[in-house]
């Protein structure tokens, strides 16, 4: 074990130093998006009356509004909705979903096979109640082309009948590469030219800050994430947004309440601070996902595993994916995760099934806010070929005291 230690320790310190170049080009990043969340909460004139809980209908909520416009403006969209009432990111991303579709319309998604959880939300290719297909909404996909946007198919795909398309942004559970804004340029240029009216849907999650641009800012229509996520800065304790074009907003709204209703009600179930401060601190947490994901990929292809991205690649979300290869080795990854975390330490992750999920999933997640992701956590779907999802972290050095533990842990294993 020593000599494992010893070796591990080395490999550990020339991961750091190749990647000293991303880690500076990350910082130029993150220094971007702090100006550009300073300059927005300058010009709301953020102060304490914001931060506050509210009771009731709590109409006119100052912090609450505020927020929402605060939003806005650093994603770049006419009007967002910021709520604690969105129990996770899918429930914001089904809030816009269901808000915009009507009967007979179609949602085609662009990038292949929706992320776990939308798929009972499509009805996808198991019935589940409620979904989008018993509204008699129908989907349609074009899947990725090596890894990329298929173009000239989804020319093809997108009709007159077509309401929205969906784009995900981040690689959720696959190897493929997340797309950058500059992907997604083509992708609204591709979708526009084939009907101007069909409206581009991004699942943003994960994708928040890892640019100094947004989808918005791409052509996208509207966007959605989670606040236990990116944007919330690992402050935020639950919640979720959608952004996006005023009149695409306003239609989530009705859905995530009711018409009539939409935004204008809603209490402000925490303290409205631990959003506006998780925003804040965003850009520079994020960042310190972004470092430790490049440290992983650099440590890990130093132990010969493969890595999604590879260590040097351009990121435009903070996932790392590990190609541990085996069911044994991604529950020891877990583990190991799960024992170098601040919060349930003592735990052992199981694989289980959870809501939403086809598979059995393991999750080592020793988190202050339950199922964070932007905490550092690790999981995986229980199905070939037994990649390991790895994203967060709320500070880089964390990030590197776990990672150099899971790889001991792996490494002994091979010596035995
Ligand atoms: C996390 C995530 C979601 C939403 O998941 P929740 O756990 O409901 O917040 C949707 N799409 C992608 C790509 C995600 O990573």
């Amino acid at each position: 074990m020593t000599t494992i230690k010893r070796d591990i320790n080395k490999l550990k310190e020339e991961a750091l130093a190749a990647g000293a170049e991303q880690f500076a080009a990350i910082d130029r990043t993150a220094q971007a998006n702090t100006a550009k969340v300073l300059r927005v909460m300058q010009k709301h004139r953020v102060s304490a009356a914001h931060f506050n809980v509210s009771c009731g209908y709590a109409y006119d909520d100052l912090g609450r509004d505020t927020l929402d416009k605060v939003f806005a403006d650093v994603l770049g969209a006419e009007k967002a909705l910021v709520r604690t009432q969105f129990v996770s990111g899918t429930h914001a991303i089904a809030a816009a979903l269901f808000g915009i579709l009507r009967p007979g319309d179609e949602v085609v998604s662009v990038t292949g096979k929706p992320y776990d959880t939308l798929q009972t939300v499509l009805g996808y290719d198991h019935p589940a109640l409620g979904s989008l297909k018993e509204f008699g909404v129908n989907y349609d996909e074009v899947p990725l082309s090596d890894g990329k946007p298929d173009l000239a198919n989804i020319k093809n795909a997108v009709g007159a009948k077509t309401k929205l398309v969906m784009v995900q942004r981040s690689r959720g559970y696959s190897t493929r590469a997340a797309l950058t804004c500059a992907d997604i340029v083509d992708v609204c240029a591709a979708v526009k030219s084939a009907n101007p009216d069909c409206a581009v849907f991004v699942d943003n999650c994960y994708g928040e800050f890892t640019e100094e641009v947004e989808p918005l800012a791409a052509g996208a229509d509207i966007i959605a994430g989670s606040l236990i996520k990116n944007p919330g800065g690992g402050i935020a304790p639950t919640g979720g947004y959608v952004a996006g074009r005023a009149d695409l907003t306003d239609l989530a709204a009705a859905r995530l309440t009711c018409p009539g209703l939409g935004g204008e009600l809603g209490a402000s179930l925490c303290d409205n601070r631990l959003l506006y401060q998780g925003l804040f601190v965003a850009p520079h947490v994020v960042a310190g996902a972004l470092k430790g994901a490049v440290f992983a990929a650099e440590l890990f292809s130093r132990l010969n595993f493969e890595t999604f991205p590879k260590p040097q690649e351009k990121r435009g979300d903070i996932i790392q994916a590990l190609g541990l290869k085996t069911p044994e080795r991604l529950i020891k990854f877990c583990r190991a995760v799960q024992e170098m975390s601040p919060v349930d330490s003592f735990a052992a992750p199981e694989p289980w099934d959870m809501p939403g999920y086809a598979d059995k999933i393991i999750m080592a997640a020793g988190t202050f806010v339950q199922g964070a992701s932007i905490e550092l956590s690790a999981d995986a779907p229980l199905r070939p070929p037994y990649n390991v999802y790895l994203q967060g972290g709320l500070t880089f050095e964390h990030t590197v005291i776990a990672l150099t533990h899971a790889a001991e842990v792996l490494m002994a294993d091979t010596a035995d």
